[in-house]
């Protein structure tokens, strides 16, 4: 008991902070070795060279405040989808856009929905604006889109889909959200939140499948809102931006919640130089490309259940406490993610990172878990 409980709503004493990956400089501290991140599935390149002249460019105007409307990247976004500026939205990462969603369509009383085992920022976006969530269970390890609509009722204002998946890696084809899509309500809005469409897009084509519509969606004014980011396939997550696709009229809602100046210059010129940095972007999804089927390969000769990735980050089940493992992990320098806050006590997630990082974690997984050093 805090003496600021009777002071804070119920809904926000309940809500629990978002558990990120753990930080390298953290993770070095507490095992005393050099370490690779392999938890939050950054790009393993770094950041695109082109955004990093950028920044130092812009660095030398920090005095001035930010360009509030962000209208050059807004324009370029527009243009390159072949949208209207005014369906853009812009803020510090998808996470901010969730968030801005949340206090925009959610109050006490309604409610979103989204799958079992997804993005751990679902429930926070919901609670922290006083709305309650509802978990559908999965189906074959990702989205039960039949499960969603069913689940949906008058007072659901919002469904979160992430597509590829996070943190199971399985991808819904366009045909399934067009059908999807037909049975959702006009007084629901549907985010595609897109995070990883860069990979998505790429294995979709490489196996055969129609990786999305969700452009045409936006074009043809439907409730949806496309969420994308510059924190995986461009590298910068740490840079906070991402952007969002949708009815304008929904759009100058979550500006007016928006926290004034909330993306950077610096983030608006590093943006603008990593869309046209094409070479990094082509190098990160061909090294993922190559690598991902490798890895799960890998993981599976060694016994573990893996889960065909979509993404840069494989789902995996280790048979064991995979906390102890991830502790064990971090001490041979390498960091994961182990998914007891997503009800999977036993599984893990990688970021598929370099042939070279991805060697190490192999070599550190091996010494780690009680069947991989049987086996
Ligand atoms: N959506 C999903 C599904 C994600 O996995 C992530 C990154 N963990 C995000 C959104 C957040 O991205 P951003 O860094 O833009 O906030």
């Amino acid at each position: 008991m805090s003496r600021f409980d009777k002071l804070v709503p119920e809904f926000v004493r309940s809500l629990a902070p978002y558990k990120p990956g753990k930080p390298i400089r953290q993770a070095e501290r507490e095992s005393g070795v050099r370490c690779i991140k392999m938890a939050s599935n950054e790009n393993p390149f770094g950041p695109s060279p082109k955004a990093l002249e950028a920044i130092r460019a812009a660095a030398a105007e920090v005095h001035l405040y930010p360009d509030m409307d962000t209208v050059e990247l807004r324009t370029r976004l527009a243009e390159r989808h072949h949208l209207q500026p005014d369906q853009v939205v812009l803020a510090d990462g998808s996470t901010a856009l969730l968030d801005l969603l949340g206090r925009v369509l959610l109050a006490p009383g309604r409610n979103a929905i989204t799958s079992e085992r997804s993005f751990i920022v679902y429930p926070i976006a919901t609670r922290a604006a006083g709305g309650k969530l509802l978990t559908v269970p999965m189906k074959d390890d990702g989205f039960d889109l039949d499960a969603v609509a069913a689940a949906i009722n008058p007072d659901t204002r919002l469904v979160f889909i992430a597509n590829p998946n996070n943190p199971t890696g399985t991808l819904l084809p366009a045909s399934a959200v067009d059908r999807f899509l037909e049975r959702v309500p006009e007084h629901v809005l549907v985010v595609l939140d897109e995070a990883y469409c860069d990979f998505g897009a790429h294995f979709a084509r490489t196996r055969g499948l129609d990786y999305s519509h969700s452009l045409d969606y936006v074009r043809q004014g439907r409730n949806v809102v496309v969420l994308r980011t510059f924190s995986k396939a461009h590298g910068l997550a740490g840079l906070r931006l991402g952007y969002g696709f949708g009815p304008p009229e929904l759009l100058q809602y979550l500006a007016c919640v928006r926290t004034a100046f909330s993306v950077s210059a610096i983030a608006e010129a590093a943006g603008l130089a990593a869309l046209e940095d094409e070479a990094h972007i082509r190098k990160t999804v061909e090294n993922n490309a190559a690598q991902a089927p490798w890895l799960t390969q890998q993981l599976d000769q060694m016994g573990f259940r893996t889960i065909p990735t979509f993404a840069n980050f494989i789902y995996f089940d280790v048979g064991e406490d995979a906390v102890g493992v991830a502790k064990r992990m971090q001490a041979n320098g390498v960091i994961v993610r182990p998914l007891a806050a997503w009800g999977a006590p036993t599984a893990i997630r990688v970021t598929v990172g370099t042939a070279e990082q991805n060697r190490a974690f192999l070599a550190a997984l091996q010494k780690s878990t009680a069947r991989a050093a049987v086996g």
